[in-house]
């Protein structure tokens, strides 16, 4: 829905820059204000259409304006707006079946609203279980630099980006990080062909270190996605989930981006064969159409909860998760996943990005590029052979004209503490073929016409 008269505009964007507090920063003098979606693009209030290519903050996996889940939202709310979690409801029951049925294993769900939270009832949880097995002080938790798991005070102790903590710390305690998997910059000096997953070591060396009867879990997304689309070696995961077993650490997987097809597979770790300890998840679990997380926790894990008496509850309650209306909407979501084979839809998008961006790979400020399902990460650089990371301004240049032509994509990384020099992509699974051509030729024009110096 465009906006016809100007004055309108101007009267929204004056209290906009009055009231409103943007995200990551104070004010936004001229934001982008979105009146509407649908499938891959959403449309801004001059009636200017975009392509979504981050499907928002990675999350609009169906794509925009689905009527059907829409609808399913609304007959939730005229039959039961809440219910508590203390009581049971129907959405949260099939939910949680529904959730089992994708994740190919035995697990108990529990439900919250962000993706922050599920991590934090995973640490919680993950600490409560080794108190009731008589291990009280099995408490720390070992993550990696780069990492990012969320914006409260123990997700973000779990995060490892200097940058989004300095001006918060203290925060949770008990976090610590290892080298990232990262195999372009390979911390440990090696290449694909002589990798030895010293990265998988390095954790291994952490839980040695803090000593093994202290640590209570080791936290990683499948691929590290907003720390820069960092693809591990697929021998990473498994060496992880043996490590993990021989300390009696316990593995989360932090599938809040990667889970629901983004990865082309239902999870993202069921790329790499292994089954997590506990599992949150959140954004594509409603495509965002209403605020949900999961953790979702092995069924030997729950044994010791529900076995141990009143003493054993786990003390946790938040007032919206689990909302009827919200679980409703994810189940409609996953429907329209599975009717629509959504999740095949996300790897046929990743192999046509990486077979007509090939040419991309030959650019010079092109470092590397890192596809996992539907989502992509193109690392910018300011010279091949030493691998510089590209400059703010060279990054910039390039997001704005991509917007220009009308695709958003978004830029992340840590490379340089603080700094994004990795362009991401992570459209819709629903984007048709139209739209992953729209978003071929829009990055081939980009990186071909001389509109990215960092000279201008
Ligand atoms: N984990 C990962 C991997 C994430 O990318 C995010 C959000 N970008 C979170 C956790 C936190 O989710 P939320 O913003 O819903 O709290």
């Amino acid at each position: 829905m465009a906006i016809n008269d100007p004055a309108d505009k101007e009267a929204l964007l004056e209290n906009d820059r009055k009231y409103v507090w943007h995200h990551m920063t104070p004010h936004n003098d001229n934001p982008m204000i979105v009146a509407s979606g649908d499938g891959s693009w959403v449309t801004d209030v001059d009636g200017n259409r975009y392509l979504d290519g981050m499907s928002g903050l990675w999350c609009v996996n169906v794509g925009h304006g689905r009527k059907e889940i829409a609808e399913a939202a609304a007959q939730q709310m005229m039959t039961l707006a809440y219910a508590t979690m203390v009581q049971a409801h129907i959405p949260s029951i099939e939910l949680a079946a529904k959730l089992n049925a994708w994740l190919e294993g035995e697990y108990r769900i529990f439900f919250s609203n962000s993706g922050s939270d599920a991590n934090e009832v995973a640490f919680k949880i993950a600490r409560q279980y080794f108190h009731q097995k008589g291990k009280p002080a099995k408490h720390k938790f070992i993550s990696r630099h780069r990492a990012y798991h969320g914006n409260s005070m123990g997700a973000l102790g779990a995060t490892g980006q200097a940058q989004r903590k300095l001006k918060y710390e203290p925060l949770g305690v008990g976090f610590s990080h290892v080298a990232p998997p990262y195999c372009y910059r390979c911390p440990f000096g090696q290449t694909k062909d002589n990798c030895s997953l010293q990265c998988a070591e390095a954790i291994e060396q952490a839980i040695a270190w803090e000593g093994p009867d202290s640590v209570a879990g080791v936290i990683l997304e499948p691929v590290i996605t907003g720390g820069g689309m960092l693809v591990p070696h697929e021998g990473y995961l498994p060496a992880v989930a043996r490590i993990c077993e021989k300390y009696d650490v316990l593995l989360i997987v932090d599938e809040v981006i990667c889970g629901f097809g983004r990865s082309g597979r239902k999870f993202g770790h069921h790329n790499y064969g292994v089954k997590p300890d506990i599992v949150t998840m959140a954004k594509g679990l409603t495509s965002a159409y209403s605020p949900l997380s999961a953790t979702a926790v092995s069924a030997e894990l729950y044994e010791v909860f529900k076995s141990g008496g009143d003493t054993s509850h786990f003390r946790h309650v938040n007032t919206f998760g689990g909302n009827p209306v919200s679980c409703a909407v994810a189940l409609a979501n996953l429907r329209v996943l599975e009717d629509e084979g959504l999740i095949a839809r996300s790897a046929v998008i990743g192999e046509a990005f990486a077979a007509r961006l090939a040419r991309l790979r030959e650019h010079p400020n092109v470092g590397d590029m890192r596809i996992f399902g539907s989502a992509m990460g193109i690392e910018l650089v300011e010279d091949r052979d030493t691998k510089e990371p590209a400059k703010p301004e060279r990054v910039a240049a390039i997001v704005a004209a991509c917007k220009s032509k009308g695709l958003l994509i978004g830029k992340n990384g840590d490379t340089v503490p603080g700094f994004a020099n990795i362009l991401t992509l992570s459209p819709p699974l629903s984007s048709t073929d139209d739209d992953v051509d729209f978003i071929v030729k829009t990055l081939l024009e980009v990186f071909s016409v001389g509109s990215i110096s960092s000279k201008g």
